[in-house]
């Protein structure tokens, strides 16, 4: 697999030379971490805790760390002290514990709300009236140690790309709607998760400002 060769592919067909790409590295070995970092990639995403932990204190201290997948909260308090982005995050207990490691350990983590957009039922996410009903709730004011700066989402898994953007223009109009409400000093939205290895064009054209991209870097995951 030449990690750089693709990173260079990847990177020419950027719609927006500013959205930040962070590299999956879920499943593959350090060396394939390194591979990238030693192209100047920074931002890697990984989505078990374990597995996090494992990689964490090999590589470079400038590595920054994104937990892209389901977060359970009783593994919060593994990664809070170095995590660099949440974007997982899809109930208030799991914002709530996250407030709670952060201030444990006096550190504000950075987060983004995960949104559903998807039409498959598994996937994990808050739908539109349960963000909007979070934010009006005084308990979600009075939180401290957390810092949410924007949304992620998935879109389905297809191959239909009028549905893929249809999901991506849905995600990126909530987005502008929080935006203009009246939110606490800790609600910056300005990231916009979205876009993976077969949709990170569409997501970019739809407003993505950070794609999370894995196989087409690292190749496919077994
Ligand atoms: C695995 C994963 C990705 C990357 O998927 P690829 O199709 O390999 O690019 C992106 N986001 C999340 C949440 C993931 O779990």
């Amino acid at each position: 697999m030449d990690i750089k060769a693709n990173l260079e592919q990847v990177k020419k067909t950027f719609k927006n030379p500013d959205c930040l790409l962070v590299a999956v590295s879920k499943t593959k070995p350090l060396e394939d971490l390194k591979a990238a970092y030693a192209c100047g990639i920074r931002d890697f995403g990984e989505n078990k805790v374990q597995e996090i932990q494992a990689k964490q204190p090999e590589m470079p201290a400038d590595t920054r760390w994104h937990m892209i997948g389901h977060l359970q909260s009783n593994k919060v308090k593994y990664i809070a002290p170095f995590v660099h982005l949440i974007h997982g995050v899809d109930s208030f207990k799991l914002l709530k514990e996250i407030n709670k490691q952060g201030k444990k350990i006096d550190r504000i983590i950075p987060v983004l709300l995960q949104i559903h957009i998807a039409e498959e039922e598994s996937k994990f996410g808050f739908d539109e009236a349960e963000v909007l009903e979070m934010l009006g709730n005084e308990d979600f004011k009075a939180l401290t140690h957390v810092s949410i700066q924007g949304l992620m989402g998935m879109a389905t898994f297809t191959e239909n790309e009028t549905q893929i953007r249809k999901e991506f223009k849905g995600l990126k109009a909530l987005f502008e709607n929080l935006k203009s409400k009246d939110l606490p000093a800790f609600v910056q939205l300005k990231e916009l998760s979205m876009g993976m290895s077969g949709d990170y064009l569409i997501a970019q054209e739809e407003g993505s400002t950070m794609v999370r991209i894995g196989s087409a870097i690292f190749g496919s995951r077994n």
